[in-house]
């Protein structure tokens, strides 16, 4: 028997959908869309450029801010170390907080054997970032705030356009991790007046392996590539792009922007049954992150006086949880939790 697939942070199914308009690039319609003298080309270029636009449109990006990347691990080193890469002597200080994805953390911490001071600013025990320890490290040395939008355990929403306005007060630059938003919550890079956004198209029905990094005012931007070839993508993330992948997350983006709203709320009605059933059995269980600001259908559960593992060993075909995918291969709680006060 099929388990009970629960855990759509990790990652979604391909919408049929998608498959669809994929599928002929993969066979018919295979051209490399760099290669410029001939006409199935030009076709493949065509494509991608209509899976930018589409992706643009439905976060209020125009697409020649766009560039796709393998996915939001690869945006987000780029947009991090890319910005350092081009940083005055007199910005060195990157700031980020402790319940980020690790493609952030560990980039930030990275960039700290290189000249820069590196923060995790902390966050409150209902996941949202201590807004006053951000304000106290961000000055006119400042060069980049990162935080995510959608935290990948607990769902929780970072108020992003408080944390912009706090930057752009000493000219510092905002990047979000925006890859568990899409379908969820609205996206619009201009409201939240981001400088810098990542995303990934296999946390929204769209295939693995394709992601995009939005780059306000992309060609003047104060950011270098950190990898270098056939200068595609502005010079910035080079390399042949993968039309198929390409065009299955710009139709994955207007799926997701199309039924958002109904997504949601089924998402919420589907959350609240889980709760309610779970809760009639395990009347201790709780909640982690803010009871408001949390994305629906991402429900992060402690279960006081029961170990996990035994839970989900116990819960046989029911596909949860504990932690990130992404931290895999680490055998510690989650850093996420823990960031929270919680064991
Ligand atoms: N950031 C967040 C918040 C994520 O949840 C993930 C995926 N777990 C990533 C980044 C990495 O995305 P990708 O798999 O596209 O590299």
């Amino acid at each position: 028997m099929p388990g009970i697939y629960l855990d759509h942070q990790a990652t979604t199914p391909v919408d049929p959908r998608v498959v669809e308009a994929m599928l002929p690039f993969m066979t018919q319609r295979f051209a490399n869309a760099h290669a410029n003298t001939y006409r199935s080309a030009t076709d493949a270029l065509r494509a991608i450029e209509d899976a930018r636009r589409k992706f643009a449109s439905t976060v209020c990006a125009r697409s020649k801010d766009v560039i796709f990347t393998s996915g939001a691990t690869e945006a987000n080193n780029i947009a991090i170390q890319g910005i350092a890469a081009a940083a005055s002597k007199h910005r060195r200080r990157i700031v980020t907080q402790t319940t980020e994805h690790r493609s952030v953390l560990e980039t930030v911490a990275s960039l700290s054997r290189h000249g820069f001071e590196a923060i995790a600013v902390n966050v409150h025990r209902d996941g949202l970032v201590n807004l006053e320890e951000l304000s106290r490290v961000v000055d006119d040395r400042t060069l980049l705030v990162s935080v995510m939008l959608v935290n990948n355990e607990t769902g929780v929403i970072q108020p992003l356009r408080t944390i912009s306005e706090i930057c752009k007060r000493t000219g510092t630059l905002v990047h979000s991790d925006c890859a568990q938003a899409m379908g969820k919550v609205p996206i619009d890079v201009e409201a939240f007046q981001l400088d810098l956004a990542s995303f990934s198209a296999h946390k929204a029905y769209g295939p693995k392996g394709v992601g995009a990094l939005y780059v306000r005012n992309l060609r003047r931007a104060p950011i270098r590539p950190i990898c270098f070839g056939g200068g595609q993508e502005g010079g910035i993330r080079p390399g042949t792009l993968p039309v198929p992948l390409c065009v299955g997350m710009g139709t994955a983006a207007v799926i997701a922007k199309l039924e958002q709203s109904a997504s949601i709320q089924r998402a919420a009605d589907l959350e609240f049954k889980l709760w309610r059933g779970i809760q009639r059995v395990f009347p201790g269980a709780r909640i982690n992150g803010h009871p408001k600001f949390r994305a629906p259908g991402c429900l992060s559960i402690r279960f006081p006086g029961h170990q996990s593992d035994a839970l989900i060993d116990a819960w046989e075909g029911i596909e949860v949880a504990k932690g990130s995918a992404c931290d895999a291969t680490t055998t510690q709680s989650s850093h996420v939790l823990r960031s929270m006060r919680l064991t």
